[in-house]
């Protein structure tokens, strides 16, 4: 008999997520292109009034929130009152399946999804539901299917990570009025601010529907991940509840400040959005040409395919030696392909060039 206390049911069936690693033994100069950070870093604004929040530390941040609120109001034409802010969007993630779920429920996502929906979900005490995607697409029909009495929340990227692929604003729509009403669709916009696609406008989704709440963060394109800050777009109702789960200070003082100057500084955002664009294109043309496939992508990362998993390994090691270092995704259930986030133009022909060298000398 062991003398331990156990923790809830499903906690020890949780496996720790792995971020992105950072260093490489041996190599003195590394770019980490493995957790799609903003290479090109946030608004000088930003960084700023982080920077002012160090002359009043001893003071609680604004348990409402309600700066950043407005500001993300403002520039986004949403109403506040339906904003809700969070320690990066994973604290937001966490707190539906806190609020939501539970021992008994079931939670879906697709096969290729972030890995923390079903860590939570499973902290929580649900059990997390897999369904398959279309050729590494989103399959609306195939999450209806995964659809019973049990299940309380369906979490959909989109655009998707790690496949960076994106599926029109209409088969989200179509989605979410086909769930049954004990069904929450969290649309998780993490890359959002990348999409350059018309038409596109995810928000618009959460607009008069009850069963929808669109997370965001400030971590990728705003370049903030250091500082643990993200939003929530959701029908009052939820709002309500996830405002009774949060602690009152959940977002530190100097997270709010950075966020609202990064948020209200459109002209960086959109340089940076443009930039990745290019590289990303750039990038996705030169590993065409060296026979490394990559489905169109609208994140700041391109899913690079290689023939098998073995030389996507080998390749990885390679970049590697040159201190680039990728993401292998093998365990988002796509073996033989590495994720490659987009990085500054020096990186870029840095990955490029490694890669073409290497599939030469295979
Ligand atoms: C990076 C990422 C997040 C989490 O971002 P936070 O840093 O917690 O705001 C959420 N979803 C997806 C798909 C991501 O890639």
């Amino acid at each position: 008999m062991t003398h331990q206390i156990a923790p809830q049911p499903g906690i020890l069936d949780v496996i720790p997520y792995q971020g992105g690693e950072s260093k490489v033994h041996g190599a003195n100069r590394v770019v980490k292109l493995s957790s799609n950070e903003n290479l090109l870093g946030p608004s000088q604004r930003a960084i700023d009034a982080y920077r002012r929040v160090g002359d009043g530390l001893n003071i609680y941040p604004d348990g409402s929130h309600a700066e950043l609120r407005r500001a993300i109001g403002e520039v986004h034409g949403l109403d506040p009152a339906r904003l809700i802010c969070g320690a990066g969007s994973d604290e937001i993630l966490s707190l539906l399946c806190q609020a939501y779920a539970g021992p008994g429920t079931e939670l879906v996502h697709t096969e290729h999804g972030f890995a923390m929906y079903a860590i939570y979900g499973k902290v929580a005490g649900a059990t997390p539901v897999v369904v398959k995607e279309k050729n590494r697409e989103t399959d609306v029909d195939a999450l209806l299917a995964g659809v019973t009495d049990k299940t309380r929340l369906l979490f959909v990227a989109n655009p998707n990570n790690p496949t960076g692929t994106l599926i029109p604003d209409a088969e989200i729509a179509r989605l979410a009025d086909s769930l049954p009403p004990h069904v929450l669709l969290v649309l998780d916009g993490a890359y959002s601010e990348f999409v350059r696609e018309p038409g596109y406008q995810p928000l618009s989704i959460v607009e008069g529907r009850d069963n929808v709440v669109m997370t965001r963060t400030f971590s990728k394109v705003y370049g903030l991940g250091a500082l643990r800050i993200g939003w929530a777009y959701a029908p009052a109702h939820v709002i309500d509840v996830l405002n009774r789960v949060r602690g009152p200070f959940n977002v530190t003082a100097a997270a709010l400040a950075a966020a609202e100057a990064a948020v209200r500084d459109t002209e960086w955002t959109e340089h940076c959005v443009i930039q990745t664009e290019i590289w990303r294109e750039w990038l996705a043309r030169e590993l065409r040409r060296a026979g490394i496939e990559s489905d169109p992508s609208h994140c700041n990362f391109i899913c690079a395919r290689f023939p098998d998993d073995a030389t996507a390994k080998a390749a990885d090691k390679a970049l590697r030696e040159r201190g680039l270092i990728v993401r292998d995704v093998s365990g988002y259930n796509l073996p033989g392909s590495l994720r490659i986030t987009i990085g500054d133009e020096a990186s870029m022909r840095g990955v490029a060039d490694t890669l073409t060298r290497f599939m030469a000398a295979r």
